[in-house]
């Protein structure tokens, strides 16, 4: 992800490695795709083979990578990551696969950042473990066959529309992550704030979680931001009044919503009366990127029925009116 300056933004939270499960019994929520790929590993297991090629989409910091981690310590075998973003030719993925060990898991983040040329390169990789490499040119080019030892691919994507149909076949598994309720992210909180050694009351565990975004990632930092405020402010325990002022004073609301959420929803709303507007008009108004609206802020609203879309763009709900405490325009007569 771009911020507004076009630099690289770091795509996890420093010390998010601390907190990440490590077996699949440590992962919380996400029981059905647990369950599966609990499944998969134990197939792999008894078949002394490698797990299938599986995708992962949702929006960012709900596991995507954490699974990826979680197959991997559960095997066993090597882990090796990178991202479409970083693959710009067949042979920046090369080392990738030609270094591939028996059973490894190669985990390839924002798959839909891929070139065509790369993922077609790779197409025969997911197949049957070959690259075709062309040596030579003209007359005298011709294609061998190498083949590759067998492995996994674990692909990750926040836009699975964005794949290409022939690429998306490719995978065995595709797995759905949803956003956590808050029962499942105060579990989290509790779990994490134990690894953090610090103390958090149970309401202000369940404060926290409510006000997460239903994500894992974000918990994580509100939950260190709220620790380091009782630390600096208290005596060092996150109560209830604790994690209420030290939430309010980042303006985080009760939904969870950041400064960023808000100034959305008004521009949707003051702006453009509330859409339909395309997403492309919203970005150039907030002179944000686009990919941060899609990726970061708009799944959430969505999730929440704040936004809708419709086939001519984006348009506000009376939730969002309401949460705004704004009063939504009398629908204009036909
Ligand atoms: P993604 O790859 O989807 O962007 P990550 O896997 O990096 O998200 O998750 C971000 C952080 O959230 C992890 O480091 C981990 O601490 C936490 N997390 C994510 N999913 C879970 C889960 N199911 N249970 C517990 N913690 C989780």
């Amino acid at each position: 992800p771009q911020n507004d300056e076009g630099e690289p933004q770091p795509k996890a939270e420093a010390g998010d490695e601390k907190l990440r499960p490590q077996r699949l019994g440590e992962i919380v929520g996400q029981r059905a795709v647990a369950e599966r790929l609990s499944i998969a590993l134990s197939a792999a297991r008894k078949r002394n083979e490698p797990l299938p090629h599986i995708l992962f989409d949702g929006p960012p910091g709900l596991g995507k990578t954490t699974f990826a981690s979680v197959l991997h310590n559960e095997l066993g075998v090597e882990l090796n990551l990178t991202s479409g973003a970083s693959l710009d030719k067949k042979m920046d993925v090369m080392p990738y696969l030609t270094n591939a060990s028996e059973g490894s898991i190669l985990f390839i983040d924002e798959i839909h950042r891929l070139p065509r040329a790369v993922e077609e390169f790779i197409y025969p990789v997911m197949e049957d473990f070959r690259v075709d490499v062309v040596l030579g040119e003209g007359m005298s080019a011709r294609t061998i066959n190498l083949p590759l030892k067998k492995f996994t691919i674990i692909g990750a994507t926040t836009r699975s529309g964005m794949l290409s149909a022939p690429l998306r076949e490719r995978f065995h598994m595709h797995e759905h992550l949803e956003f956590y309720d808050a029962d499942d992210l105060a579990r989290i909180i509790n779990i994490n704030a134990a690894k953090l050694r610090t103390t958090v009351t149970p309401d202000a565990a369940w404060e926290l979680a409510s006000r997460s975004r239903g994500t894992p990632r974000i918990a994580n930092a509100r939950l260190r931001w709220v620790r380091d405020y009782a630390v600096a402010c208290a005596d060092g325990e996150i109560n209830l009044a604790i994690a209420r002022d030290a939430l309010d004073m980042q303006e985080i609301d009760s939904e969870g919503m950041d400064k960023q959420d808000r100034r959305y929803l008004e521009t949707l709303i003051r702006v453009f009366k509330g859409g339909p507007t395309g997403v492309e008009a919203l970005a150039a108004t907030m002179t944000i990127s686009l990919d941060t609206i899609r990726d970061e802020v708009e799944p959430f609203l969505l999730r929440r029925e704040f936004v809708v879309r419709t086939p001519r763009g984006r348009v506000a709900t009376s939730a969002a009116y309401r949460h705004l405490g704004l009063v939504e325009p009398e629908p204009e007569p036909d």
